[in-house]
């Protein structure tokens, strides 16, 4: 009786522990939910890292010459969009001062990991990165090669100096600050948005010298707009790219443009000098002329990497023409077949893949 007694008590103060502990379990969980909601609500600004590396967006034409050069105006053109920016914090970074002819891919590689050091930072919700236009493309396509992050990441730029009628640079780089901060944009790789378009880094390119509209996906079209400060996503993007992050990449990589008649004397060259790796932007669907075959083939004899794209804006490089320089022929004699990749970002993807392995059979696997 007494061994029940002691039994029952036993299970009574067990039961009453327990219920002690769900009591308490549930309050922590609804205390950390509220901490959470009350989080939220004060914290409800995003917080988007701008870098500055220079180009048109911060050139100021000289009064008398007209010529346009850069100047320091990030905290102008900040100043400009403040009140549209009531719900967005801004940081701001400035990484150089310098026209994109002259950002080179050791740039890239800073930018890239700068921005990584960003993104991982858990204050941060997304990065806008100012450039100059002419090489953006490339820089965008690397980052977005080297990266994998989920927050947001969007180049802009401007066709028109801070000084022009019209300067576009202030709608660009507020429309890139809300594409940056929009959660629709997370998972969508590297962004770049100008004249109020949103392209992939993957299939963007400059393709006007002077137009506002120069940045065009030329194949599939935009995958979205900003249309009055609401970012509008009308498409995804199933073209996939490898993630390539080695410490460091192969600068020496060479691009040639195919053009009737041509012969092997580039290539040649190049061998001769030790290039590491060698973008060809062939004719068509990609063929040579026959005459460049021996400057392939001894290329390919000395381990460096040919690489195949277009010289046609648009479309992918395919192995079917068996003639000499063919596609098919190139193919048999293992030179590396981009798909519709341009020249500037296939040497790009060939640089970073080079930075791991100058073996051809695993640089094939990035392509
Ligand atoms: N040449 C300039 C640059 O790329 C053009 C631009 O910024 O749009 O820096």
């Amino acid at each position: 009786m007494l061994v029940s007694t002691l039994g029952y008590n036993f299970h009574f103060a067990l039961l009453l522990w327990l219920k002690a502990i769900e009591f308490c379990l549930f309050n922590a969980m609804q205390m950390s939910i509220f901490h959470d909601t009350i989080k939220m609500v004060i914290n409800m600004k995003k917080t988007i890292q701008i870098i500055f590396t220079g180009g048109t967006i911060s050139m100021q034409r000289h009064a008398i010459n007209k010529q346009a050069n850069i100047i320091d105006n990030r905290d102008d053109l900040l100043q400009n969009i403040k009140n549209e920016l009531s719900q967005i914090e801004i940081r701001l970074h400035q990484y150089s001062l310098k026209p994109s002819p002259s950002i080179t891919p050791g740039d890239m590689l800073n930018l890239a990991k700068l921005s990584k050091s960003f993104l991982d930072d858990p204050t941060v919700d997304g990065v806008v990165i100012t450039h100059g236009t002419d090489t953006l493309e490339e820089s965008a396509y690397f980052l977005d090669l080297y990266l994998r992050h989920e927050k947001p990441v969007v180049f802009t730029g401007s066709m028109r100096s801070y000084s022009d009628l019209g300067f576009d640079g202030l709608s660009n780089l507020l429309s890139s600050i809300l594409v940056a901060a929009d959660s629709s944009s997370m998972n969508m790789g590297v962004l770049v948005c100008l004249n109020d378009e949103i392209n992939t880094a993957r299939e963007v390119t400059k393709s006007h010298t002077l137009a506002l509209d120069t940045f065009k996906s030329l194949e599939f079209g935009p995958i979205g707009i900003i249309e009055q400060d609401n970012v509008i996503y009308t498409r995804n993007t199933h073209l996939t790219i490898p993630n390539i992050q080695p410490k460091d990449i192969e600068p020496n990589v060479a691009l040639i443009k195919v053009a009737s008649g041509m012969s092997s004397d580039l290539l040649n060259l190049l061998v001769d000098t030790n290039v590491k790796g060698i973008v060809i932007e062939a004719l068509g669907r990609g063929n040579v002329p026959p005459q460049m075959i021996g400057g392939i083939t001894r290329a390919i004899e000395n381990n460096i990497p040919v690489l195949l794209t277009s010289r046609c804006p648009i479309g992918r490089v395919l192995d079917n023409y068996g003639y000499e320089g063919g596609g098919y022929h190139l193919h048999q004699l293992g030179v590396i077949f981009t798909k519709n990749l341009n020249g500037q970002k296939a040497r790009i993807q060939l640089m970073l893949a080079l930075g791991l392995s100058h073996d051809i059979e695993t640089i094939k696997k990035y392509f």
